[in-house]
C-alpha cells in the first residue's frame, strides 16, 4: 500500500514514516518544509534502509495533492501536515485557520477528486480544553481556548460532515496527548525552530548546554507537587498508533481516539527523569503560571485499547533516554555540521 504522509519530514511525521515503511508500506512524504529539515527525510531513509519519496508542496495546493496521489496511486493519507504554536495561533490566527483548516480542506478535496478514502487525521488533546473531569475520555466537552485548538476541532467537525454526506469515507482522528522522545537510533528527533514551547526539548536543549536553566511555569498548581501535570507519549508509540489506526480503518469507518498513555506526570518528575537520563543537573527557575496552562490533563486509554488494540509501552525512562541520545548526538539539531556526514 503506497500511503502519503503531509507532513512526513515533522517530528511526529518522521517517526511515523520509518515505523510505516518498517511495516512495509511505500510512502510519499507531502511537505513544504516551513518547519521542518530537509537533512530529517535522508535519516527516515538510513533508517528504513530504503529512501522515501519526497514531494516538495504546499497542502494548500490542491492540484499538486491531486497529482500526486494520482501519480503515486496512493490509497490512504495520514495528515500531519500544520502549524503547531498556541502562541503563535493567538498572534496570528489567520495564518492558522489559512494552513490549517484551509489546508485540510484542500486535501479533502484532492482525496474526493482521485477516489483516495482513507484518512488519519493528527488531533490533539488541545480540544477538550480545561479538563472538568479526568482521565479525559472522548466523549468530554469539547472547549479549546485557543485559535490552534479551534482548528483542530474545526477540522474534526469538518471530517464529521464530510463522513456523514459520503459512505465511502474512512477517516480516524487521533487525538495526541503530549509526544515526547525521539526514536531510539538517535538519528531523528524533534528539532524546534527558535525558542521551544515544549517542556522537553527544552529541557533536553538545557542539558546539552544551549540554554541556562528550564524556566518551570507554575509552582502552586492543584498537583502533588504544585507542577503541571501532563501525559507525556514516547513519540514511537504514537507512530505506532498511526499503523494501527490504518488497520483499524479495515473493521471500522469512523474512529476518534485519544493517544496516550493515561499516566500523568509533574514538570518535576520530568526534571528528574531527565536529568537521571542525562547524568547531569538540570537548573529550574520558577516562574508565574503560563498562560492558558491546566493543572492537569491525562488521556483515558481504554478506547484506543479496545478499537485499536493499541496501547503505549514506553516509559518516560524510555522517552528520557531517546530525547537524550538525539540532542547530544546532534546538539544543534539537523543544522549541525555533523549531521550531513
Ligand atoms: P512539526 O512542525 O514538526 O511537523 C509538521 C510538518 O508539517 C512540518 O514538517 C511542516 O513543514 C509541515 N507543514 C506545515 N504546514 C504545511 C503545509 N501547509 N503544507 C505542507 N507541509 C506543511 O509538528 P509535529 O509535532 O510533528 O506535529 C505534527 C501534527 O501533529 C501537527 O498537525 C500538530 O498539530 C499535531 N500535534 C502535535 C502535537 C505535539 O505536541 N507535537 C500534539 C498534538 C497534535
Ligand atoms: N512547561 C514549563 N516550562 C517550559 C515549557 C512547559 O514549565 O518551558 C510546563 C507547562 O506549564 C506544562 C508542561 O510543562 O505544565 C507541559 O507543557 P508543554 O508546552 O510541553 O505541553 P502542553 O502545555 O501543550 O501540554
Amino acid at each position: 500500500m503506497t500511503i502519503m504522509v503531509t507532513g512526513g519530514a515533522g517530528y511526529i511525521g518522521s517517526h511515523v514514516c520509518v515505523e510505516l515503511m518498517r511495516a512495509g508500506h511505500s510512502i510519499v512524504i507531502f511537505d513544504n518544509f516551513c518547519n521542518s529539515h530537509r537533512e530529517a527525510v535522508n535519516r527516515i531513509g538510513v533508517i528504513a534502509g530504503v529512501s522515501p519519496t519526497v514531494i516538495d508542496g504546499d497542502v494548500r495546493d490542491r492540484g499538486l495533492l491531486a497529482s500526486t496521489l494520482a501519480n503515486y496511486r496512493c490509497s490512504a493519507v495520514i495528515h500531519l501536515a500544520g502549524l503547531k504554536s498556541i502562541a503563535e495561533s493567538v498572534s496570528d490566527p489567520i495564518r492558522y485557520y489559512d494552513n490549517n483548516v484551509y489546508g485540510t480542506l484542500g486535501l479533502v478535496q484532492a482525496m474526493r477528486d482521485t477516489g483516495v478514502h482513507k484518512l488519519v487525521f493528527s488531533s490533539s488533546a488541545t480540544v477538550y480544553g480545561a479538563p472538568v473531569y479526568l482521565p479525559l475520555r472522548e466523549d468530554h466537552p469539547l472547549a479549546p481556548c485557543n485559535p490552534y485548538g479551534r482548528t483542530k476541532l474545526m477540522i474534526e467537525q469538518m471530517l464529521g460532515d464530510l463522513a456523514a454526506s459520503d459512505g465511502s469515507l474512512k477517516i480516524a482522528i487521533l487525538r495526541y496527548f503530549n509526544p515526547a522522545g525521539a526514536h531510539e537510533s538517535g538519528l531523528i528527533g524533534e528539532d524546534p525552530r527558535g525558542t521551544p514551547n515544549n517542556v522537553m526539548p527544552f529541557l533536553a536543549q538545557v542539558a546539552i548546554g544551549r540554554r541556562p536553566h528550564l524556566t518551570i511555569f507554575g509552582k502552586d498548581y492543584d498537583t502533588p507537587d504544585g507542577t503541571g501535570v501532563r501525559d507525556y507519549l514516547h513519540v514511537t508509540d504514537l507512530a505506532v498508533g498511526h499503523l494501527r489506526a490504518l488497520d483499524a480503518l479495515e473493521r471500522q469507518d469512523r474512529i476518534k481516539v485519544n493517544l496516550g498513555t493515561g499516566r500523568g506526570t509533574s514538570v518535576l518528575d520530568l526534571v528528574e527523569a531527565f536529568s537521571a537520563a542525562c547524568g547531569k543537573h538540570i537548573p529550574v527557575v520558577f516562574a508565574p503560571r503560563r498562560e492558558g496552562d491546566v493543572a492537569s490533563s491525562y488521556a483515558s486509554c481504554d478506547l484506543a485499547q479496545q478499537i485499536l488494540g493499541w496501547r503505549a509501552t514506553r516509559d518516560l525512562k524510555a522517552m528520557c533516554r531517546d530525547a537524550w541520545k538525539w540532542q547530544s548526538s546532534n546538539p544543534q539539531g539537523y543544522g549541525d555540521p555533523r549531521s550531513s556526514s
